[in-house]
C-alpha cells in the first residue's frame, strides 16, 4: 500500500542530495553513534555515562525536593535504580539484559502501533565479576515458584514476603528468622537484582567434560596435514579429566576404540544406512561380558552399561594422548577411489548419527559435545546434500527459492531428528566447516543451533578463521569461551504479557502454561528452554506480547503500572557445579494518553526532546549542553506542556514521551534483524524488504515529530534518530540480502546472529570505520565511500571480516618502503596503528574473524567498498575528489532518508 518497495530499491538512482536540516542532524548523529561506537574511543563512552548519572543525581535531588510525599521518593528511588539512568548500556552491565521497550506499551493495540515488538536480548551467563554467589537454596514463591528478589515487599514484622508477580505472601523459613530492615539477605539488596545460587550439595554429580570428534576422512592430503596438526594441539589444550573419543569419516565410519592398548582398532560401519542404537551397542561388542539388559533403557553406567565398555571409547585425555595422537597421525585420506567427474562418498549424517547415539548409550544427561570437523559436502546415507555426479552443483538460494533442491528437505529433516535425540540427551553439536565450496551448513543449522553449539566456517582447515578459533575453544584463562552446559532456562512474567518465543540457541521444553501466547516465533509454546551448550556471549531474543486489552484507569495504575520478568538459568558452571542464576527485572507500563506522571523516565524523554528542539535549530545543538540543561530543567519545573509547544510550534504527543524515553534503538534493530532472518527462514513468499520499509514507516510517522504533508518539518528523538540508519544498512546486510552469498554462507552469518549480543550484532549490521591520517588521531569515518581518501588507512570492522584498506598514496609509500627509513618513522606508527587495532577485535572475537590487508584500487578492495554507502556511484554527479565510487544501483541513505521522510509525514 506504501509502494515502498518501489521506491526504495532500483528505479531510484542517485540524484544530487539537497541537504536539509534534517538530513544535518541525521549524519550529525550518525556520526556520534560511530564516535562512541569505535574501540578505540572507549574512554568516551564511559565518560559519558558518568555524565548521565551525574545527570541522574542532579534530577535525583529535584525529585525528592518535588515530591516529598514518602510514596513518591520510594517510586523514585525504585526506578531511578532500575533505570541506571536510562542508560542501556548500564543496564546490560547489571543484567546482561538489553529491551527494545524499557517502557512498555500499556495494550495490545499500542503495542501493535509500536511496531517493533516488546522483546528482550537477554544473555544468560555474561560474567560479572562481582555477582554474588549464595551457598544455600532460593526461596520460591509457593504460587508461582518464582524466587525472592529485591522487588519482593518484606513485611518484617510478621516475617512475610509478597510476590510481586502473583501478590502470594509467603512465610519466611525458620532460619530467616533474624531478617530485619537493616539485616537483609543478599537477594533482597536493591542492587542484586542478578544473584546466582549454588548448592554446596550439587558437586557431586558433576561428570567431566567429554568431547567426541567426529572427524571428515575425504579431504586432500594438504587439507588432512593441516586438519592433524590442528586436532593434535587441541588435544594438548583439552582440561586432563576430559574424556575423549574419536570418530572417522569417508565412505564408511570408522570409530575408534582408544582404549585398545597401543595398537589402533577401530570397527566399521556402512555409511549409506543410519544404525540403530541396538545394532550400534551390539557391533561395538557392548555386551560381551555383561548381558544386554532384558528391559529398559540402556543409558550410562547407571543402567546397563559397565564403567570398562564406556572406558574403551571415551578416555580420560590424560590417558589417551598417545592412542589419540598416533590414530591421527596414522590417518589417511579416505582411500575409496573417487572418479574425476565425482564427489567423493561421505557420509556426513550417519557418522554424526553414530556419535550421538554412543554418546547418548553411554553418557547420557553430561554436557558431552560432537565436535565435527567437515571438509566437503555429504553425498552419501539418508543426510546426502548433494548427488555424487559433480555435474550437479550444490543447491544454491535460487533453487531453495524455487523448491528445486531434491536433497534438501530430507537432510534437514534428518538433522531436526538428530537435534531432538541430542537435546534428550543433553548434547551439543560443533560444526567446524572448512572447504571453498558448500558442505551443508544449511542443512546442519536446525541441530547445531537447537543444542547451543559452536559454528565456525572458513575456506580451508589451514585458514586462520579454523585453526585460532579451535585453539580458543580450548583455551582457558581471561579470553576463553567459558563453555557450559546443560542449560534449562526458564521464565516468569506479570500477568498481561505472554511469551511468543525465543529466536535463538534453545530447543523447547514444551511447558505449556498461561504464560504462553498463541502466536509462536521461534522456539515458542513453551515458557522452558534446554540450552545444551551455551558460553558466556550466547544471547537469547525473547520476543513477547503485549495482552492487556483496555486502557487502565487511574486507581489501577497505580498499583499495576509496574512489570516484572524473572529469568532463570540453571547450567553446569565450567567449575562443574551446577548453578542457578536468576535476574529479575522491572520495568513501567506507559501511563496511557494524555496522563502525565513524574517519573524519572519522563523527564529524561523531555530532556531529549529539548535535545532534539535544539538540534533542529543548530547543527550543533547536542554540544550546547548548558542551554539543554537550563532548557530541560526550566520545563520540568514550569510545566514541560507550554513551555515545549510554544518553543518550536510542533504539537506534541505525550503519550509517546515515555515510550520513546524507553526506546533502545540498538535492541531494537537487532530484534528485528532476527526476526526478519527468522521469517526469511520459514515464510514463503516473504518479502524482508517490504516489510523492513513497512516497519521503518510506521516508526516513523508513529514517533517523529512532523506537520502532516511537510517531509522538511519531519524530526526524530536522538532515542529514534540511529534507527533509520540501522534499517537501512539491515535492508543492505548478508542477514537480508542473501543472493550474494551461498546457503551455507547465510545459514552460518544467522547462527552467529542468532547467539551474540547486542553490541556484537549491531557490528554485523552496521559495520564500523576508523580512518587512520597524518592530520588526525585515529577516528571514526561515515560509513561512506567518501570515507576513502589517498593518503588515509581505514579500518573496516564487518565482524566476520575485518579489513584494512590503504589509500593509494599509502600504499604507494609503502610499497617505496619508506617506513623502513629511520626519518619516516612517523609513517611506520600510521601503519602499525590499524593493525594493533585489528589485532585487538581479533582476540576477542569468537570464531576469529578474517583479515583482508588491501591497498586502494585492488581486487580485495571489494571487502570494504561492498560495506559503505553508495553515495558516490557510476551513475551520479556527486563524485569526491581522491576518493573512490561504488558500481552499485543500490539507494544511497541520502536518497533513503529523502523517501522515508516523505513516506512518513503522509
Ligand atoms: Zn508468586
Amino acid at each position: 500500500m506504501w509502494g515502498c518497495r518501489y521506491y526504495f530499491t532500483k528505479l531510484w538512482r542517485v540524484h544530487v542530495i539537497i541537504l536539509t536540516s534534517i538530513y544535518i542532524s541525521f549524519s550529525y548523529s550518525n556520526f556520534i553513534y560511530d564516535f562512541y561506537h569505535s574501540k578505540t574511543k572507549k574512554e568516551k563512552r564511559i565518560e559519558r555515562s558518568a555524565e548521565f548519572s551525574k545527570e541522574g543525581d542532579r534530577v535525583e535531588a529535584g525529585a525528592v525536593e518535588l515530591y516529598r510525599e514518602e510514596s513518591y521518593r520510594q517510586y523514585f528511588s525504585r526506578t531511578l535504580e532500575n533505570w541506571g539512568m536510562a542508560e542501556f548500556m548500564d543496564l546490560e552491565a547489571q543484567d546482561g539484559v538489553r529491551m527494545a521497550w524499557n517502557v512498555l506499551p500499556g495494550t495490545k493495540q499500542e503495542a501493535n502501533n509500536c511496531v517493533v515488538p516488546v522483546s528482550a536480548i537477554y544473555t544468560p551467563i555474561k560474567p560479572f565479576p562481582t555477582i554474588p554467589v549464595l551457598p544455600y537454596a532460593p526461596l520460591r514463591c509457593r504460587t508461582c515458584r518464582s524466587i525472592l528478589n529485591p522487588f519482593s515487599i518484606v513485611d518484617f514484622a510478621a516475617k512475610i514476603w509478597i510476590c510481586p508477580f502473583c501478590f502470594q505472601r509467603n512465610h519466611f523459613p525458620p532460619h530467616y528468622a533474624s531478617i530485619t530492615d537493616d539485616n537483609l539477605p543478599a537477594e533482597l539488596f536493591p542492587q542484586y537484582t542478578t544473584i546466582e545460587y549454588e548448592s554446596p550439595g550439587d558437586k557431586s554429580s558433576s561428570v567431566p567434560p567429554v568431547f567426541m570428534f567426529v572427524v571428515d576422512t575425504c579431504i586432500i592430503e594438504e587439507e588432512m596435514s593441516f586438519l592433524k596438526s590442528a586436532l593434535s594441539q587441541a588435544i594438548d589444550l583439552l582440561p586432563d579429566n576430559s574424556l575423549v573419543g574419536l570418530i572417522t569419516f569417508g565412505s564408511l565410519v570408522h570409530v575408534h576404540e582408544l582404549g585398545f592398548g597401543h595398537i589402533p582398532k577401530s570397527y566399521v560401519f556402512k555409511g549409506s544406512k543410519d544404525v540403530s542404537k541396538d545394532q550400534l551397542l551390539e557391533q561395538l561388542n557392548f555386551f560381551l561380558k555383561k548381558p544386554k539388559p532384558s528391559a529398559g533403557v540402556i543409558a550410562g553406567v547407571r543402567d546397563g552399561l559397565s564403567s570398562e565398555t564406556i572406558a574403551r571409547f571415551l578416555l580420560p585425555a590424560s590417558d589417551c594422548e598417545f592412542a589419540l595422537n598416533s590414530v591421527l597421525e596414522e590417518l589417511q585420506k579416505d582411500p575409496w577411489p573417487v572418479q574425476p567427474d565425482q564427489r567423493a562418498t561421505r557420509c556426513t549424517g550417519t557418522a554424526l548419527s553414530i556419535a550421538a547415539t554412543l554418546l547418548g548409550a553411554c553418557v547420557p544427561g553430561s554436557g558431552a559435545r560432537i565436535m565435527a570437523f567437515v571438509g566437503g559436502p555429504s553425498t552419501e546415507g539418508p543426510a546426502a546434500i548433494v548427488s555424487k555426479n559433480l555435474s550437479e552443483p550444490i543447491r544454491s538460494h535460487k533453487d531453495l527459492d524455487k523448491d528445486s533442491a531434491p536433497y534438501y528437505h530430507k537432510a534437514v529433516k534428518f538433522y531436526d531428528a538428530l537435534s531432538k535425540q541430542l537435546v534428550h540427551q543433553g548434547h551439543v553439536l560443533d560444526l567446524f566447516a572448512c572447504a571453498l565450496d558448500q558442505v551443508g551448513v544449511a542443512e546442519l543449522k536446525v541441530a547445531v543451533e537447537k543444542t547451543g553449539g559452536l559454528v565456525v566456517l572458513a575456506e580451508s582447515f589451514g585458514h586462520s578463521v579454523f585453526k585460532d578459533s579451535l585453539r580458543r575453544v580450548f583455551h582457558s584463562g581471561d579470553s576463553d569461551l567459558g563453555l557450559s552446559s546443560n542449560g534449562i532456562f526458564e521464565i516468569n512474567c506479570s500477568k498481561d504479557i505472554k511469551v511468543q518465543g525465543i529466536i535463538g540457541p534453545c530447543a523447547s521444553l514444551e511447558k505449556k502454561g498461561p504464560l504462553c501466547s498463541d502466536t509462536v516465533v521461534g522456539q515458542g509454546s513453551t515458557s522452558a528452554w534446554k540450552m545444551c551448550g551455551l558460553d558466556k556471549a550466547t544471547s537469547l531474543c525473547l520476543i513477547f506480547e503485549i495482552v492487556k486489552k483496555d486502557i487502565p484507569d487511574a486507581t489501577a495504575q497505580s498499583t499495576s503500572n509496574q512489570f516484572y520478568f524473572q529469568f532463570l538459568t540453571y547450567y553446569q558452571h565450567n567449575s562443574g557445579q551446577m548453578r542457578l542464576r536468576v535476574t529479575t527485572l522491572s520495568r513501567r507500563w506507559v501511563a496511557g494518553p494524555g496522563s502525565i506522571q513524574a517519573s524519572s523516565v519522563f523527564l529524561f524523554s523531555l530532556i531529549d526532546l529539548v535535545d532534539t528542539y535544539l538540534c533542529l535549530g543548530c547543527v550543533h545543538g547536542r554540544k550546547r549542553k548548558s542551554e539543554r540543561e537550563s532548557l530541560g530543567i526550566t520545563a520540568r519545573v514550569l510545566g514541560f506542556e507550554s513551555k515545549l509547544q510554544t518553543v518550536h510550534g510542533i504539537v506534541l504527543r505525550h503519550d509517546n514521551l515515555d515510550l520513546i524515553a524507553g526506546f533502545d534503538q540498538e535492541a531494537a534493530v537487532v530484534v528485528m534483524a532476527r526476526l526478519v532472518s527468522f521469517k526469511m527462514e520459514i515464510e514463503a513468499e516473504f518479502d524482508p524488504i517490504r516489510w523492513l520499509d513497512k516497519a521503518l514507516i510506521h516508526v516513523c510517522s508513529r514517533f517523529g515529530d512532523f506537520q502532516k504533508d511537510s517531509p522538511s518539518s519531519f524530526s526524530l528523538s536522538p532515542r529514534f534518530s540511529i534507527f533509520p540508519q540501522f534499517i537501512f544498512n539491515l535492508r543492505r546486510s548478508q542477514f537480508v540480502q542473501v543472493f550474494n552469498n551461498s546457503p551455507d554462507e547465510t545459514a552460518y552469518f544467522r547462527m552467529i546472529l542468532n547467539r551474540e549480543n547486542v553490541t556484537n550484532s549491531i557490528v554485523m549490521i552496521q559495520p564500523s570505520l576508523i580512518s587512520y591520517s597524518f592530520h588526525s588521531g585515529p577516528e571514526p569515518a561515515l560509513l561512506d565511500v567518501a570515507a576513502i581518501a589517498a593518503d588515509r588507512i581505514l579500518l573496516l570492522d564487518s565482524y566476520f571480516t575485518v579489513v584494512i584498506f590503504h589509500g593509494a598514496t599509502i600504499a604507494q609509500w609503502r610499497k617505496a618502503g619508506y617506513h623502513h627509513q629511520p626519518e619516516h618513522q612517523a609513517f611506520a606508527q600510521l601503519l602499525r596503528a590499524p593493525r594493533d587495532d585489528a589485532d585487538a577485535i581479533i582476540k576477542e572475537r569468537f570464531p576469529v574473524p578474517r583479515l583482508v590487508i588491501c591497498d586502494q584500487h585492488g581486487s580485495q578492495a571489494r571487502f570494504l567498498l561492498a560495506k559503505l554507502n553508495p553515495s558516490a556511484t557510476y551513475n551520479s554527479d556527486a563524485r569526491v575528489p581522491g576518493g573512490d565510487i561504488i558500481f552499485t544501483d543500490d539507494v544511497s541513505f541520502e536518497v533513503f532518508l529523502d523517501h522515508l521522510q516523505r513516506l512518513a509525514v503522509q
